[in-house]
Formats: C-alpha cells, structure tokens, sequence
C-alpha cells in the first residue's frame, strides 16, 4: 500500500483551476438544443423542492398526449419558476394565451424534456447506442454501457433482462471489432482492458432478490448471471455490478465474491462493482473485498461513485424508524469519497480503481491523489 503525501490542497486547486479553464466555454448558450436541459438540471441541484417538482413532471409527461395539457401540467407542477427557464425559452408567457400558443408550447417542452432524456441515455436500443459509442472511441473515449432496468416483479421479465444484457455483449462485440487500436483506452497497469464495458442492474436479473433470503437471491441470480459471464468471458467484455438500494448493498457484494470465486470464473479478470460513498460502511467492504482479493489472487474493479438513491433511501429508512446507514449531509458524503478514492488508488496492484463522478473539485482531488502517487495517465508515450 502507497500512502497518500499531505497536504494536497494546492495540488488540488492547481488541477482543478486548469480542469475549469478546460471546461470554460462549454456551457450552453440560449439558442443550443442543451441549454434548457442544462439551465434545469443546474435549478434541480440548487433548489430540491425545484429537482421534486421536476421529475414528478418528467414522469407524468410521457402518458400526456395532448400539447395543451402539458403547458397546464408545467404550470401546476413547477408554477411560472425561474422567468429565464419558462419565460424566455419555453415561450410560456408570450403564447400560451392563446390555444395555438399552448400547443407550440407544449411541443417545445415535450422536445426540451427529451433532449434532457438524450443527455443521459445513448438509445433507446442497444442498435441506437452503437453509433455513438463508436464517435465516443472515435472521439478517444472509452465507455460503459448501463441497460436501463428496474426491479423485477417476475421471472419473464428477469429472463428478458438476461436476454438483453446478452444481446447487448454480442452486438457491442462485433461493432467494436472493427475499430481502430487505441493503445491509450485498451491498456491499464495491470494489462488489457477490454473495449466492451457494461454495468449491471442485479435487481433486474431476480424477481427474488431478497436480503433475508441470501440462498434464494443467489441461486436465482447467479441462473441468470452465467450466461452472460460465459459470454463476457468469451469476447472479452468486462462486467460491472451496480450499486443499488442500501438494503440490498450487502447482499449485492456477497454475490459479487461469490460468483467470482466460482472455480469457472475465480481467473476472470474484468469483474467489477461500483461502491457508494454515501454509504458509511463502504470503507470496511472495501477492506474486505480487499482481503478477499488477495485470496482470489485476480484484481477487480471498483467504481467509486457517490450514490444515485440518497432521496428515496433516506426517506424510506427514516419512514421506518429505522437508523439511516447513509451519510445525511452532502459534505460528508464528498469527505468520505476523498478518503475512499485515496485508499482506491493506494491499492492498485489489488484493484483497477474507477471513479464515476461530474464534480470538478472531486475530479481534481482524484488527479491529484493519482499525482502524488505517482500514478501516471497511460498516454501513448509512457506505455509499457
Ligand atoms: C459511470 C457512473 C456510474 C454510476 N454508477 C452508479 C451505481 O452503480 N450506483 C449508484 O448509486 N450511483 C451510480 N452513479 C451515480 C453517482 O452515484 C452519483 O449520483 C452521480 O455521479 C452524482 O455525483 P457527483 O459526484 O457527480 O455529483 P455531486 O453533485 O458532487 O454529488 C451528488 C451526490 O452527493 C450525495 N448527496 C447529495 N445530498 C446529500 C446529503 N444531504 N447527504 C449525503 N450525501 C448527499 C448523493 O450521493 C448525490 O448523488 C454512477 C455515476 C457514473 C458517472
């Protein structure tokens, strides 16, 4: 283990001066297709009643087919809101006193909530997302694909789930074959990194997946997790776990380490999960996964990200009565991601450490940690 060299706040700032400086110009003006997505997002960060409002409307909205109504839903879910957002670019003032108004309105919003939809997902099919997973290569990016999926409630859609992780692999496995050596996205420390990357929902894979039934969660899921290991295995594509709700978190990482100590897959050497640092347990999994590894003797990925469930974990726990297991506010959840990211990059022989964050200041404290220990970016030059 490498420690960390104190302090590190200058190196931060300087990394993070130049990350804005690299980054300045990119915010969308007024008339590109992304402004209103990036006004609001921004608004949702600021303003939490604004973010409630926002994705109640966002949900509602596909099952509305008439214009008219969508400019009245917009009004009663988030009233006139800030005049630069409704006002200028939604029109909503200027014509939506009139019925021909209302409809212009209504479309433009209707195209503005899926432009923001388009921010963040690649296609609607894996056929849609291949073209841009090519420009993202092309472009000297490497990437992770996320299936969208939601809790199962049965074992036909669990089955379709499988079904689609497994179309997913062998599509993405043929699109990429044909593309040009990237020695910079294909090469980490410890060796080769495939270029089909894709993180998986586990609870989609089980209608059964149940913290107080760990036997029956785990027969059920690992059915379903085999083929598409048996085909990850075979192209080779790495597989990523996600991190789900804080109840199934310890389940999730017992049948992470039990899956991949199975005799077929303990030499498989692109699995991986993301772990939350909003949790405050993460620190003691990653010291056992840790010892788990060296056991294993093959690294595994871990993606260090914040954690996307804060809101409805946090509400449902303290609904309950019951003591939440996450940090409840912001700074210590960044606090911990600092420790986390720093123990992370301080055990690299063990793990292929990976970040998934859009914070400048996080982003920086990585550069710099990885700096310190001298962890150099892999850039054609410096490859061994
Ligand atoms: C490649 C990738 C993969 C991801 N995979 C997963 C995954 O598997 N599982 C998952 O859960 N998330 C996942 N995420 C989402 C991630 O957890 C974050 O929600 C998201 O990236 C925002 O964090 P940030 O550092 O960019 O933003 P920031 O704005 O710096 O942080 C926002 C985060 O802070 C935390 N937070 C907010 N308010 C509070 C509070 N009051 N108290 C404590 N903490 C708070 C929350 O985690 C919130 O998401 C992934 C993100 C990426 C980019």
């Amino acid at each position: 283990m490498q420690e960390v060299p104190l302090p590190l706040e200058p190196t931060v700032r300087r990394i993070g001066e130049q990350l804005a400086r690299l980054s300045a110009g990119q915010t969308p003006t007024l008339f590109e297709g992304r402004w209103w997505s990036h006004q609001a997002l921004n608004l949702a960060m600021q303003d939490s009643r604004f973010k409630a409002q926002l994705f109640r409307f966002i949900d509602v909205l596909p099952s509305i087919t008439d214009d008219e109504q969508v400019v009245t839903l917009a009004r009663e879910y988030m009233g006139e809101g800030d005049t630069t957002l409704f006002g200028t670019h939604w029109g909503l003032k200027a014509l939506s006193a009139t019925s021909i108004g209302a409809r212009l309105s209504g479309k433009a919003i209707r195209s503005q909530v899926e432009h923001m939809a388009r921010t963040f997902i690649a296609g609607a099919t894996i056929e849609e997302a291949a073209p841009r997973l090519t420009d993202l290569w092309q472009d000297g990016r490497a990437w992770s694909v996320d299936l969208l999926g939601e809790a199962t409630i049965s074992d036909r859609e669990a089955d379709r789930y499988r079904d689609r992780c497994t179309d997913a692999l062998n599509l993405f496995g043929r699109v990429t074959a044909s593309w040009p050596p990237n020695p910079f996205l294909e090469r980490d420390h410890l060796g080769s990194i495939p270029r089909v990357q894709l993180s998986i929902k586990i609870s989609a894979l089980s209608p059964h997946l149940d913290p107080i039934d760990p036997e029956g969660s785990y027969r059920s899921v690992a059915s379903r997790l085999r083929p598409i290991l048996d085909l990850a295995m075979r192209l080779p594509a790495s597989l990523i776990f996600d991190m789900e709700q804080a109840e199934t978190k310890t389940l999730l990482v017992k049948i992470f380490t039990r899956l991949f100590a199975e005799p077929s897959y303990k030499n498989y050497p692109y699995a991986g999960l993301a772990l939350q640092a909003y949790h405050r347990e993460t620190a003691r999994d990653i010291e056992t996964l840790l010892t788990w590894v060296r056991r294993r003797g093959i690294p595994i990925t871990i993606r260090l990200v914040k954690g996307a469930y804060w809101d409805s974990d946090t509400i449902r726990y303290r609904q309950r009565g019951w003591p939440v297991p996450l940090f409840e506010h912001k700074a210590l959840t960044d606090a911990n991601y600092e420790t986390l990211a720093s123990l992370l990059l301080s055990q690299t022989s063990l793990i292929r450490p990976a970040f998934g964050t859009h914070n400048l200041r996080t982003l920086a404290y990585i550069e710099a940690v990885a700096e310190s220990l001298k962890l150099l970016p892999l850039k054609p030059g410096n490859i061994r």
